[in-house]
């Protein structure tokens, strides 16, 4: 039995969960979502949300706030006052499960960070290693918050999936990264960022002309401008709109 099994799902009430453009996109189309039903900026003024691995934004209406580009949480539905991913589906607690049980909503349109935890590559990026996860997330000592109820071990992941979903989360991370640094460049309101991103992931397919062209960042940088100046043209309309 997997050791996600049973579990209340501690990480997905612990942790906000930064997404990438690919993830936001593909959550849309696979489950016919609009951006705003499940995507939030959290102010994440030190870093911890970020945590080195997501791009921070900058918006217009408060150009001195670091933001990450997370999903949604809600409250939940057993554990007043306590939040979780909105996707999360929870169960209610019986004898055996105290806390109850939980599964993703929305399993096989899951975001990157989330298909890969607690994993991440080694220095060589050849292996997966499994981090040491604490007891509890944020929350303090709130059992609720609480996380996986022992170690990972290796036999608890398929070594067949975890590479390759590492390598998808640490490119497409990687692609994210690319364009919060345009973003940034000449940051705008939050509201255009939805397209910003619909303009951007629909440029990603390319005809190679030359070699400078199949760079990652070049192509991110080109799109990612080109963007910028498709969301900045049509934002007078929308404001008179
Ligand atoms: S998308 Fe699914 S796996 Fe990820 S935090 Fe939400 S409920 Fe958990
Ligand atoms: S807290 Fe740990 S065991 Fe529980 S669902 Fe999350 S990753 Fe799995």
């Amino acid at each position: 039995m997997s050791l996600c099994e049973g579990c209340h799902a501690g990480c997905c009430r612990s942790f906000a969960v930064p997404v990438t453009g690919a993830d936001i996109l593909r959550i849309e189309r696979d489950l016919g979502l609009d951006f705003w039903s499940f995507v939030c900026r959290w102010a994440d003024p030190d870093g911890n949300i970020a945590h080195r691995y997501a791009p921070q934004f900058r918006f217009e209406d408060e150009p001195e706030m670091p933001f990450v580009v997370c999903l949604q949480h809600a409250e939940s539905r057993y554990f007043p006052q306590t939040t979780m991913c909105q996707f999360l589906a929870e169960q209610a607690p019986d004898e055996e499960h105290p806390l109850g049980t939980a599964h993703c909503g929305i399993y096989g349109s899951r975001p990157a960070a989330c298909r890969v935890f607690p994993a991440k590559f080694n220095d060589t990026e050849d292996l997966a290693i499994l981090h040491d996860v604490p007891s509890h997330g944020r929350g303090g000592q709130d059992e609720v918050y609480s996380l996986c109820p022992r170690p990972w071990t290796p036999q608890d992941v398929d070594p067949l999936e975890v590479l390759p979903n590492l390598a998808v989360a640490k490119y497409e991370m990687q692609f994210f990264h690319y364009l919060a640094a345009a973003w940034n460049r000449a940051p705008k309101a939050w509201s255009l960022f939805p397209d910003f991103l619909r303009v951007v992931y629909a440029n990603r397919v390319a005809v190679q002309t030359s070699r400078e062209a199949a760079d990652d960042g070049e192509v991110a940088r080109l799109a990612a401008e080109s963007a910028m100046s498709v969301v900045t043209a049509s934002a007078p309309e929308r404001q008179a709109a």
